[in-house]
Order: structure tokens, then C-alpha cells, then sequence
């Protein structure tokens, strides 16, 4: 076999404007350039201060705060009919993916453009993916018409995100970039932008810890944060996402601390099967191994540590499994069983050393 690069990847067409302070003069230019004239603004309650400060200069035809971490498909349904009501043509969220996941549950169905202003780490506005829940299982699915057109970042808008969900959500970026290494669509491109995305966001999360209005900590991490999510919408979802998705949408675990505490026992668990993504992400965080590089990080930023925190219990492990195991992608570098799996959930629950996961595999 020779060493020749063989590969199909695809880059999604987006405009990205970033600036510290300059959010609102990025909008007015963008609605300015666009002619829109009814413009929806998208914001949770928690949100909504950040929102009037980055729409000072333009006109807003409707202001929209029902948003529902998961986007419940009721939620959706009922903000595109105050859409459609309201003769809408720009959608504007500004706020963290449960917001963004609404502008596109309407996209979804209007093909209305976004103008995306992420205030978190979690990264949805650079990404095609969609996500609705019903009847307690998340769905999500690939569209390209869910994409935001423009990303307009400013880190100024992220300086009161309490430094815990700070943290947290950083680390949710940190897993798009690592599950990004294996996932199903992995490619050299995605995986140079992970690379690039785990040295910003280990760089820039214990400046956050250290001064939660540092500057160079929140551009840091919000710059690593959309490498983390362009890497991860080309290379797809991998095993430490579908175990995620599936703690979300079925037992409604809070999605940037599940992220949070499941990686390193994901990494644990594939590091020894997937070499080169070993190396790569080990070379990120300047460790000699991925997990020791990751786990350094965790303790300098105080990471969530266990899911029973969250509201898992063991009484959950069995159906967590099954509904799992149907979405495991078939690359996974290392099988996944039943037993296996139930082992890694386990070990996330009650916080155990994620090197458990990484010991011989006849032991699981
Ligand atoms: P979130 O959007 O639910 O926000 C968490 C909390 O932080 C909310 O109460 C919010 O109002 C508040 N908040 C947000 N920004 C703030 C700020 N700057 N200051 C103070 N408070 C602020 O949480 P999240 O982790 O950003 O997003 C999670 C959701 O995004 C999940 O539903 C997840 O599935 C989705 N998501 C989707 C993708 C995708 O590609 N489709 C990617 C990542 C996440």
C-alpha cells in the first residue's frame, strides 16, 4: 500500500464575520446587504438582553422567545406559523444551540435564510445538522437548507455565560473536534480543523476559569469552537455523539455537561483502535497521550465529572445501550457491544477513571 491521499470532503458555504464588540454593526450590514425587511429575532429569556444589544441598529418585525433545549416539535411548529403569520424573511438567533435549533427547525420547513449569533461554545451555527424531539427520541438529520448563511461572531456576548456552562459547553466543542478524528465522514481537511480546534479551546478554557472577561480566553474559545463544529458537520457524528444524542433525547440530560463527562471515556475507549486520531489530538494538547492532554484540561477547568449529576441513574443504562447501539456508526475504530458499552455508561455514571475503558478489551 503506498501513502497517497485519497479523499472527498465538502465545505459548506458560509460567510463568518468576527469581531470583539462589533455584533451589531455585522448585522445591520448583513440585513442592509440582504434588503431584509422582516426580520424574526430569536432569543431565549436568558438571551434576550444580548439580543437587544446586537440588534440596536436594525429593525425587528418580531421578537421570538419560546425556546426548548431539544427543540420539542410542537416548539417548532409553533414558532413557523408566528413565522409565516408575520410574513418573515430573515431568521436572526442569537443565543446558544437550544436557539440556533429553533431558527432551524423553521428553516427546516420556510427555507428562510439565518443570521446566527452564538453566545456558547456548542457550536450548531456552523453546522447543516437539525435536531427535533418527539415523543421522547431526538432526531436528527442533515439539511442543507438549515445552515446559517452568516455566523456572526463576538466574544463580547459570551462574557456572562457563568464560567460552569462555560466550561462545560467549551468541552462540547472539544468533542466535536475529537469525535471528528473517527466519525463516519473523517477526512484530512476536518481533521487539520479539529487539530487547530482542541489547541484554541485547550488554550482558551482555563483563561475563561482564570478571568471569565478575558478577551483572548472567550475569542480563543469561540474561534476553536466553529473549527470544532465545521469539523465535526464534514465528518459527521461518531460514537461519543450518539451515545450523547440518545442521553438528551431520551432522558433529557442537559447537553453541554452530558458532553462534557462523557468524552474522556469515549476517548478511553477508542484512543488504542484509532492511532492516527491518537496522535493527532495528543500533538493538540502538546501531551504525550490524547486522554492525558484531555484530562489535564478537565482538572485545570473543573469539568462535570459523572452523569449521576445530571439526573442519569443506573435504572437507565439498558435502554441507554439499546438505543445506542442501533445508531453506532459502522467505522467506529473499536467494536461496540452491548457489554461494552454498558461498561463505558457505567463508568460516566458514577465518574470512574476513564482508563478502565482503555484496558485489554478481553477484560469488556
Ligand atoms: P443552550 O442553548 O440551551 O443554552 C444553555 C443556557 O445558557 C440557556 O439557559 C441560555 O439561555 C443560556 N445562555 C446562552 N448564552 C448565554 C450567555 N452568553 N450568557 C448567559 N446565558 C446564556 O445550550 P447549548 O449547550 O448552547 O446548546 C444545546 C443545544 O444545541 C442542544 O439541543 C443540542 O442538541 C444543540 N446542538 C446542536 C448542534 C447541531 O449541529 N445541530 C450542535 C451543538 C448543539
Amino acid at each position: 500500500m503506498n501513502n497517497s491521499l485519497a479523499f472527498i470532503h465538502d465545505t459548506l458555504p458560509q460567510k463568518v464575520m468576527f469581531g470583539y464588540g462589533q455584533s451589531s454593526t455585522f448585522l445591520k450590514q448583513e440585513v442592509e446587504l440582504r434588503g431584509s425587511k422582516k426580520v424574526m429575532v430569536i432569543a431565549g429569556e436568558r438571551e434576550l438582553e444580548i439580543a437587544q444589544k446586537v440588534t440596536s441598529d436594525i429593525e425587528v418585525a418580531l421578537w421570538y422567545d419560546e425556546v426548548v433545549m431539544h427543540v420539542p416539535i410542537e416548539v417548532a411548529e409553533r414558532a413557523r406559523q408566528s413565522a409565516a403569520d408575520n410574513g418573515i424573511d430573515l431568521l436572526v438567533c442569537v443565543g446558544g444551540g437550544s436557539t440556533t435549533g429553533l431558527a432551524k427547525a423553521i428553516a427546516m420547513t420556510t427555507a428562510l435564510p439565518i443570521v446566527a449569533v452564538p453566545t456558547t461554545y456548542a457550536g450548531s451555527e456552523a453546522t447543516n445538522v437539525w435536531g427535533l424531539t418527539e415523543a421522547q427520541r431526538k432526531t436528527t438529520g442533515v439539511d442543507l437548507k438549515v445552515l446559517p448563511q452568516t455566523v456572526i461572531y463576538d466574544s463580547e456576548l459570551t462574557m456572562s455565560l457563568p464560567v460552569d456552562m462555560s466550561v462545560a459547553s467549551g468541552l462540547n466543542g472539544l468533542a466535536h473536534c475529537i469525535d471528528s478524528l473517527w466519525g463516519p465522514h473523517a477526512d484530512p481537511i476536518n481533521a487539520a480543523l479539529a487539530a487547530e480546534g482542541i489547541r484554541a479551546l485547550n488554550e482558551g478554557l482555563p483563561k475563561i476559569v482564570a478571568d471569565p472577561h478575558s478577551i483572548d480566553g472567550r475569542d480563543q474559545a469561540l474561534y476553536g469552537a466553529y473549527l470544532a463544529a465545521v469539523s465535526f458537520a464534514s465528518a459527521g457524528s461518531g460514537l461519543h455523539h450518539k451515545i450523547c444524542h440518545t442521553l438528551g433525547g431520551t432522558f433529557n440530560l442537559p447537553h453541554a455537561q452530558t458532553h462534557a463527562t462523557v468524552l474522556p471515556y469515549v476517548l478511553a475507549f477508542n484512543a488504542g483502535d484509532a492511532p492516527e486520531a491518537e496522535r493527532r489530538a495528543a500533538a493538540a494538547f502538546g501531551s504525550d497521550t490524547a486522554l492525558e492532554g484531555l484530562q489535564r484540561l478537565r482538572e485545570a477547568v473543573d469539568a462535570p465529572q459523572r452523569l449521576s449529576d445530571y439526573g442519569f441513574s443506573a435504572d437507565g443504562i439498558e435502554e441507554a445501550v439499546e438505543v445506542t447501539l442501533e445508531k453506532v456508526p459502522a467505522n467506529n475504530p473499536r467494536p461496540v457491544t452491548k457489554e461494552n458499552l454498558s461498561k463505558l455508561l457505567e463508568a460516566a455514571l458514577n465518574g470512574e477513571d476513564p482508563a478502565v475503558l482503555s484496558a485489554s478489551h478481553t477484560l469488556i
